[in-house]
This record gives structure tokens, sequence and C-alpha cells, in this order.
């Protein structure tokens, strides 16, 4: 089996804001959201294997209109969520629509959709997705470590594909659901690895996870190594330069974090950092980034990546794009 990942979306992870007139809200293009599918294809193209990582605005529609999901290719083995929050969880009840429907159409018993997140999330979907729930399995991660700990590797069952999550710090979704006030891990990244190519997902997350630049436990170095040297980094890019607008943490990294985190993550002159998240709406009209579309970011930041002598490439993807494993 070989593996690839596709990338998903409809609209992008911060949706377009009602009576917002910025070029972004106006743009009238689907963009990649904070989604991917891993595929496992058979030598001879089929699809034997589907993991979903995340389920924002849109991702059913890419599921449904993908020219490899079609027809007895429409399968789905996991859904992997990074955290709670509305912008990755949006097309959560469509998708289990959907899966119980088609469940119903072939005739199969009402399995649940096998699903992993952190069991903080998990505290959060009680509350916030009740009916989805009886249509999901979840497994929840039985852990609450703070950023920077690598936790256990998700049982796929998938030969020569692991799955491994770390715990990130996302100050905005680390939140115990009955008392928001008070701080609870609730944010995962995932670090994706086939015998030849390693993949990070690393959104969302905030400017608290000094740990990738300077570890100062066991526990952080162990889970830097993990993440060092990845082939691919897809990774959240909110605003420009600024994380605190007025004092207050976006939650997000900026592109200027993206560069200090990437350098500490040893990438390769081969590899590739995929920007998502973009919307260079929080920091304010009169900040960069404000309104860019994709084309504007991706030559920002291309031209920056140069500047400072980045190794490999940089970009922001389109749906449907791949990247073989
Ligand atoms: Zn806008
Ligand atoms: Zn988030
Ligand atoms: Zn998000």
């Amino acid at each position: 089996m070989t593996y690839r990942i596709v990338v998903n979306g409809l609209d992008h992870a911060f949706l377009s804001e009602f009576g917002c007139t910025c070029g972004r809200c106006l743009w009238q293009r689907p963009l990649a959201n904070t989604s991917v599918s891993v595929l496992g294809l058979s030598e001879g193209g089929e699809v034997a294997a589907h993991l979903l990582f995340d389920v924002g605005a849109g991702v059913v529609n890419s599921l449904t209109t993908s020219l490899r999901l079609g027809g007895h290719n429409a399968r789905l083995d996991m859904l992997l969520l990074s955290h709670w929050h509305p912008d990755h969880v949006l097309d959560l009840n469509r998708l289990c629509e959907t899966w119980r429907r088609r469940q119903a159409r072939q005739g199969d018993p009402r399995d649940p959709l096998p699903t992993w997140c952190r069991s903080g999330t998990m505290d959060w979907l009680r509350r916030t997705h009740p009916y989805e729930l009886t249509m999901l399995g979840v497994t929840p991660s039985n852990e609450y470590e703070p950023a920077g700990t690598l936790l256990p590797a998700i049982g796929l069952g998938m030969e020569g594909l692991t799955v491994t999550p770390v715990a990130v710090s996302h100050g905005t979704a680390d939140r115990d659901p009955g008392d928001p006030a008070r701080q609870l891990a609730c944010s995962a990244a995932f670090v994706v690895e086939t015998s030849r190519r390693k993949t990070l997902f690393l959104w969302d997350m905030d400017n608290q996870n000094d740990w990738i630049v300077t570890p100062s436990t066991p526990g952080h170095v162990k889970a830097k190594e993990k993440m060092a040297g990845a082939d691919y980094v897809f990774m959240d890019c909110n605003t420009w330069e600024e994380e605190s607008p007025a004092g207050k943490n976006t939650g997000h990294v900026s592109f200027r974090t993206v560069l200090e985190y990437t350098r500490a993550l040893r990438l390769k002159d081969t590899s590739e950092t995929v920007l998502l998240h973009l919307s260079g709406h929080e920091d304010g009209q009169d900040m960069p980034g404000w309104g860019w579309d994709d084309l504007r970011w991706q030559n920002e930041a291309a031209r920056t990546w140069a500047e400072q002598g980045m190794p490999g490439a940089v970009r922001v993807p389109k749906i449907g794009d791949e990247f073989i494993l």
C-alpha cells in the first residue's frame, strides 16, 4: 500500500465574516481548510484506507466530490480531531449524517465511525455534539498532558503507516468546558510517518510552544526529536507578525513564529512547509496580512523564506493538492 495526503476544504478555517469587506472575505473561490485525508492506495489505485484529519467547513464537499473517493472507493476508516474548536468540527454533523446514510445504503450494521481525540476535546464534544457522538466510536486519549508531550501512537492497524499525536499549546482551546476560565489541555498535533516520509500536521497552535525552540525537559526533547526533519509541515499561520493585538493572544502563530518554529524543527532542503489557517484579521486592518488572498500570502511568505535562507519551500495549498508519503 502507498499513502498520500489530499487537502480538503471549501471555506477557509476562519470563515468569511458576515459584513467584512476585506479582500479575503469577499474572495469567492473555495479555499483549503485545516483538513486533510490520508489515503492508502492499492497497486491498482483503489482506496484501501482513509484517515480524515479534522472536519471543518466544506470538508464533506471535498469527500463527496473527490475523484479518488467516488463510488466503491468511498470509504472512511477513522476520523482524527486536532481539537474541538468549531472551525475544525463544523462539518461533523454532515459527516455523521452521510456516514449513517452510507451504512444504511450498503446494508451494513450501524457501526460507529472510529474517532480519536484528546480527552479534553472529548469533554467538549459531550457538551457541543451529543447527537453526533451517537454515531462516533471515540477513543479518547485518556490524558491531559501539558504541551510538549509525545502521546502514544494511535492504533490504526495500517501497514507501514504510524500516526503519533503530540500535545501542543493552543490557549483558546485548552479550556475546561465546565469552567472555561480554567486551563485544560485539549489540543494535538500529529506526526504521520511512512518508511519514506515524515509529515507534521501542526494546527492549531499558539506562541506558547517554546518547547520546540528550547526544550527544557526530557519529554520535550523526545517530542521535538519525533517532529524534527519532516518532509512536509502543515502549519497554522494566522497573522503576519502580530500575535497579541491589544494584549489578547490570538491562540495562533504568525508567519514570524512559523519561521522560528520550523527553523528549530530542522527542515530538509527538500522539505515543504504548507501554510493553513490564514486569516490576517485578528490584528486589524492596518496590519500586514489584512485581507490578503492565498496568492498574496504565498508570494510574501516565499519571498521572506528565500531572504532568510530557510530550507525547502513554503506555499499555500489548494483543495485537492496531493503529497506522496
Ligand atoms: Zn474579512
Ligand atoms: Zn483552534
Ligand atoms: Zn482553527
